[in-house]
């Protein structure tokens, strides 16, 4: 018997109905204070700004702004706490609360996901299905370490740092604040923890947990702020080490105002990744990878696939398809269910991504943008490709951080090796093949430090990630995520 198999016609116009995730269920804290000591205090001298979600332009809360006489108590507070508590805690007594944060993280798990779309503008499926589901595992994965230290590093005796100064970005703002805190209380670290001032919200919400789990107060002391609070932080002479998630930028200046004091630090920081398609690869399964890969998150991913590589023998098909694909992609609200791509998180951010599209055109690169609608009021960019460009453009060597593909052919190994490695940067990468003998040969020879094969965009606590040259210094996640912590005796 022969059976029918009906195929769908993506290119008829098929529109979805709204499904929108409620709001009901979310409380934010009105206003949002500093969490110092166990409890929401305002600023000493009582300052706050705004934070807005870019999807429509409306203030969501006023938060609490951090100057230098809040950072020194939230410092003092960390610092005591590490003295008389924290330090001398039994590790399986640590490991317990940061499996009740884990657990806690799981219960408000709706939550967490609604306000992360509210304040940074990305789709409710990623805010739900990636962000907080990862959040939660990477506090189950270093509380498992809490009482296990001397299988991470056999032979020696692993001590905490002290009091860590943690400073992070806007566009994993949950998943990078549990990147941090988690590994840094598994070793016996107090900490003093920074959000970007985009995208407070769901750190705030973390705080509320935090306080709930009974954790010794000052133990995770989280303030608000921009630059000159983060700065504060890194300059404060009674923090032992500095995390830094953000721009190559900022980084590089970070470097400069910590060496020579003493201070330990990880920076983790901007990428240029390059996606790699030879022949053999099955091109749709790539397609969908390349997309998911640089239009995830709007392109706000450091480590984003914002540049492809395709063999020249299949550029016109895998090009065609692409655009194709990108026809389709839902641009809107970052609540609707339906909605692959949300908001760009700032105007700041938006005006960078259009000045780097109006660079591209200028140097000569052949551009198409999905012919999407875009509401009238927020934040968008259309997913966008440019083609015709070449190694020395500057959408092909600098971080754009949004929906910006660029696109070039090879034709050998070699050749594309060497394109690949051509940047400054060297955070993350992708190949498509069918040989496996090909990945692993390039694995090795692109200089980065995470390559996904045939897929992109994956992540797993029990995985390392960093950066080679300009994407940053230390390692992330996994056993590596530890050292950073510890002082090895
Ligand atoms: P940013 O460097 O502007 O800001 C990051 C954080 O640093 C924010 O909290 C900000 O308030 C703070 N900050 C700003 N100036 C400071 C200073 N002088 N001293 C101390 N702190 C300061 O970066 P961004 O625009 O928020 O984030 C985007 C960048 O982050 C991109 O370059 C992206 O690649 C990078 N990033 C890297 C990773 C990674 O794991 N490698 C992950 C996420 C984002």
């Amino acid at each position: 018997m022969k059976t029918e198999v009906k195929t769908l016609d993506f290119n008829t116009d098929w529109e979805y109905s709204p499904a929108l995730e409620s709001t009901d269920h979310i409380h934010i804290q009105e206003p949002t204070d500093l969490f110092i000591s166990g409890e929401f205090i305002p600023g000493v001298r009582g300052k706050y700004f705004e934070t807005i979600n870019p999807a429509n332009e409306e203030k969501i809360a006023n938060v609490a702004e951090a100057e230098k006489a809040d950072v020194d108590l939230a410092v003092k507070a960390a610092r005591k706490a590490y003295d008389n508590v924290w330090s001398k805690m039994k590790p399986t007594e640590r490991g317990k609360y940061i499996f009740r944060i884990a657990r806690l993280i799981q219960e408000r798990a709706r939550e967490f996901a609604v306000i992360e779309s509210l304040d940074g503008g990305k789709p409710i499926r990623e805010s739900r299905d990636v962000d907080v589901p990862l959040s939660a595992a990477h506090f189950f994965y270093y509380a498992g370490w809490a009482d296990k230290l001397e299988y991470a590093f056999p032979g020696r005796d692993a001590h905490p740092v002290g009091v860590a100064g943690q400073i992070i970005p806007w566009n994993f703002p949950l998943l990078m604040a549990a990147w941090k805190i988690a590994p840094a209380l598994a070793t016996g670290n107090t900490i003093v923890l920074k959000p970007a001032e985009t995208t407070p919200l769901t750190a705030m919400k973390l705080a509320e947990i935090i306080q709930e789990c009974d954790l010794p107060p000052g133990v995770v002391n989280i303030i608000n702020g921009g630059g000159n609070t983060g700065q504060a932080l890194v300059e404060h002479a009674d923090v032992d080490k500095i995390a830094f998630t953000g721009s190559t930028e900022v980084g590089k200046f970070i470097m400069k105002t910590v060496v020579g004091t003493g201070k330990k630090y990880t920076l983790e920081l901007g990428g240029k990744a390059a996606n790699i398609l030879f022949d053999d690869a099955p091109v749709d399964q790539a397609v969908e990878g390349i997309v998911n890969g640089i239009f995830f998150n709007q392109g706000h991913v450091c480590c984003a696939g914002s540049r492809l590589f395709v063999q020249e023998n299949i550029a016109e098909n895998v090009i065609s398809k692409l655009k194709e694909r990108m026809e389709t992609l839902i641009v809107g609200d970052p609540l609707d269910k339906n909605t692959d791509i949300g908001a760009i998180n700032s105007k700041i951010q938006l005006d960078k991504i259009k000045m780097y599209v109006d660079i591209g055109q200028k140097e000569g690169g052949s551009i198409f943008q999905s012919p999407c609608s875009l509401p009238k009021m927020g934040y968008w960019h259309a997913p966008t490709l440019f083609t015709d460009v070449s190694q020395s453009h500057r959408i092909v060597q600098e971080e754009i951080f949004g929906p910006v593909l660029a696109i070039q052919t090879f034709r050998t190994v070699d050749e594309v090796i060497m394109k690949a490695n051509n940047t400054p940067y060297g955070l993350s990468g992708g190949v498509w093949t069918d040989k496996g003998s090909k990945i692993f040969s390039l694995s090795k020879k692109i200089r980065a430090g995470v390559i996904w094969a045939n897929t992109f965009n994956k992540f797993d606590p029990s995985a390392p990630f960093g950066g080679y040259k300009e994407s940053g210094l230390g390692r992330e996640g996994g056993v590596e995520g530890l050292m950073p912590y510890v002082n090895l005796v």
